[in-house]
């Protein structure tokens, strides 16, 4: 035994020490019931101190991003929860680019995790992107309406969509398998990708692969809130009290609360997470760094371009006299050597000739304009010899 086994454990104590983050982004019209499910998904009072606006502040409204972040704590998993609201969306007269605010609040997020990712203070990283949207589709439409489509198709590589079925508890069972059938075929030919949920692997149990099959077949999902707890015969449920009867909001025959909340915070939360790092964030950051390259690339090219039309329009002011200078020293070291040669020449052919050795020509005024009167300049005499 090595003790290589402990591994596992050893990664569980540090992750369920370091706590996990999540961040949901809700997003539909007002009243859908939004911060009711997810004050019963995550049984917080998340929004217990909220004002819904004024008709005349709701008519001119953009579409606002209002943040929330909670921790959670269950069996010593700390969980810290940020719900990303969106009001405003789809309420003005006018909503076409209401995923306009959306996907630029998804993008910042990206943005800050990627500056982030390449300071200096890696490790510290608080993760703010975010890992799933839940996008409450009304439930008295037909299919996905122009907005909807807008935004799932604007959004649908950025984020893990995932649609659900707002108040269910409005429509019959089979009103509900009708509104479920049209939006998959609407999200199937507007070429929408919403969040895929993963293969089950084989080895998984019998039990298990059940409950996939399961939730795979309930999208999207038909979803019921409450926050009020009610006692039927000695049982304390979360529902719905109407003149007619109780709609038990954690009752799998009357919508898909229990199937949501299992997907979203028993079985894929931690998917959702990967997929965002993975693929979307990937995305996001391949498209940053090509950006980058491309505008290192332009301000080389321009660079380069300014250096050489600077160079050229210096050289006919600048260089003339250094070049000239140039040139004449050379002319001077040519002299010399040529002097030289001639002396040890003179040498071997006339033993005894005492004449003294020719002198070489003076080199010539530091300018190669400078001619003589015949037209020989100092280069000229270098030749002559
Ligand atoms: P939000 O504006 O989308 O956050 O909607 P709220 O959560 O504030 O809910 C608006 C109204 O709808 C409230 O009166 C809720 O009690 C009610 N509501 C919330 N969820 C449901 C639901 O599932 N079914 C029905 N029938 N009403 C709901």
């Amino acid at each position: 035994m090595i003790g290589f086994a402990t591994l596992p454990e050893q990664v569980h104590r540090k992750t369920v020490k370091r706590g996990f983050e999540f961040t949901l982004l809700v997003v539909g019209e007002a009243g859908l019931g939004k911060s009711t499910l997810v004050n019963s998904l995550f049984l917080t009072e998340l929004y217990k101190d909220r004002k819904n606006p004024p008709v005349h502040g709701a008519i001119k409204k953009t579409v606002e991003i209002e943040k929330k972040t909670v921790e959670i704590e269950e069996k010593g998993v700390k969980l810290r929860l940020t719900v990303v609201d969106t009001p405003g969306f789809g309420d003005g007269v006018d909503c076409g680019d209401d995923w306009k605010s959306v996907e630029r609040y998804v993008d910042e997020q990206f943005n800050k995790y990627f500056q982030d990712e390449s300071g200096l203070n890696r490790r510290n990283i608080q993760d703010h992107r975010v890992h799933c949207c839940l996008y409450f589709v009304p439930p008295y439409g037909h299919g996905l309406r122009q907005l909807d489509v807008e935004f799932m198709k604007r959004l649908h590589r950025k984020v893990n969509i995932v649609p659900v079925v707002a108040k269910a508890d409005t429509l019959t069972k089979a009103e509900i398998a009708k509104l479920k059938a049209n939006l998959l075929r609407d999200i199937d030919t507007h070429k929408i990708k919403i969040y895929q949920f993963p293969d089950c692997d084989e080895d998984e149990d019998e039990e298990f692969q059940q409950q996939d099959r399961e939730l795979k077949a309930s999208i999207p999902f038909a979803v019921i809130g409450s926050n009020c707890i009610i006692e039927i015969a000695g049982r304390r449920v979360r529902g719905r009290q109407y003149p007619w009867g109780i709609v038990e909001v954690e009752n799998a025959a009357h919508c898909d609360f229990v199937k949501l909340r299992t997907m979203l915070i028993s079985t894929h939360m931690q998917d959702m997470k990967e997929v965002t790092q993975d693929i979307h964030y990937e995305n996001f950051r391949a498209q940053c760094i090509s950006h980058m390259n491309q505008v290192a690339l332009k301000e080389r090219s321009k660079l380069r371009r300014d250096s050489i039309s600077a160079a050229d329009v210096k050289r006919p002011v600048d260089d003339p006299g250094k070049l000239l200078e140039q040139k004449d020293e050379e002319i001077r070291r040519m002299q010399e050597m040529l002097s030289q040669m001639q002396q040890r020449l003179q040498g071997q052919h006339d033993p005894l000739n005492k004449l003294p050795p020719a002198k070489p020509p003076k080199p010539s005024a530091p300018s190669s304009l400078n001619k003589t009167p015949q037209g020989s300049s100092s280069r000229d005499s270098i030749i002559n010899v």
